[in-house]
């Protein structure tokens, strides 16, 4: 079956994206929002494709054909924002409608992002053509691009950096109302207990150094639930990092 939607996480490997600051990197940002959007899709049973799950230098060309060849409706393009604006942007092709990006902005709003604008933009000596690659070159899938907000703005980056899940998840609920699709929320994760949580895995090429550190919690029964060990980048519920420091405080007072 083909995909309904491909996620494009925008730039990585050689080219990092002009939206990084301090915090992160906007070939990261991208892939970690794209990975989590990957994940929720596939909770929600929504066929899903993505353009890379890695730190992989693709050309624009390669990018656009996997796009254009990989059967998707629709196509919705990650991106982190510079240049000294505040707010998401969205931007759609000359030949498709604002609809989608509207819904993007409301949920983005309601996530805390506030709109910057919705635009089309054309190539400067061809009005009949659109500007961006990722509209003129990838055929009749309806691509939007989103730009989450400005790495170089502290309110956004503050929001990119530590609630980029939520707007994550803001996408998915609009691509949910914008396709008729049902939506339900993920679950919230549970460290004290082993149950199923929804929740991305982001896993792929967890850095050893990391997954050590994760293993620990585990091995000093300081974390239970499984579903954390291979999400290290998932930033845990106050409530949750009490849990750990409570158990750590108990450990310390009655060793064994
Ligand atoms: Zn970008």
């Amino acid at each position: 079956m083909p995909p309904l939607l491909i996620l494009d996480p925008g730039h990585g490997g050689i080219d990092p994206g002009g939206g990084s600051n301090s915090f992160f990197t906007e070939k990261d940002k991208n892939l970690q929002i794209s990975l989590y959007q990957f994940n929720r899709f596939q909770s929600l049973n929504i066929p899903v494709a993505i353009t890379r799950t890695a730190d992989t230098t693709l050309s624009s060309e390669e990018r656009a054909s996997r796009v254009r060849n990989s059967g998707a409706r629709y196509c919705i393009s990650n991106h982190i924002n510079v240049g000294g604006g505040r707010g998401s942007e969205v931007i759609y092709s000359i030949f498709g409608s604002a609809a989608f990006p509207r819904l993007i902005q409301d949920d983005l709003e309601a996530a805390g992002m506030p709109n910057r604008r919705i635009f089309t933009r054309t190539l400067p000596d061809n009005p009949r053509k659109d500007y961006y690659f990722m509209h003129r070159e990838t055929g009749s899938v309806e691509t939007v691009i989103v730009e989450y907000g400005f790495a170089d703005n502290p309110l956004d980056a503050d929001i990119l950096h530590r609630n980029w899940h939520q707007l994550a998840e803001a996408v998915v609920m609009a691509f949910c109302a914008y396709t008729g699709h049902p939506y339900k929320q993920p679950a919230p994760p549970n460290p004290s207990n082993g149950s199923g949580t929804g929740m991305p895995d982001g896993g792929t090429n967890i850095p050893a150094w990391k997954q050590e550190a994760i293993d620990w919690l585990f091995q000093e029964g300081l974390l239970t639930n499984e579903d954390w060990r291979h999400q290290p980048d998932t930033p845990l519920p106050l409530w949750a990092e009490a849990v750990i420091l409570k158990r750590l405080y108990e450990k310390l007072r009655n060793p064994q």
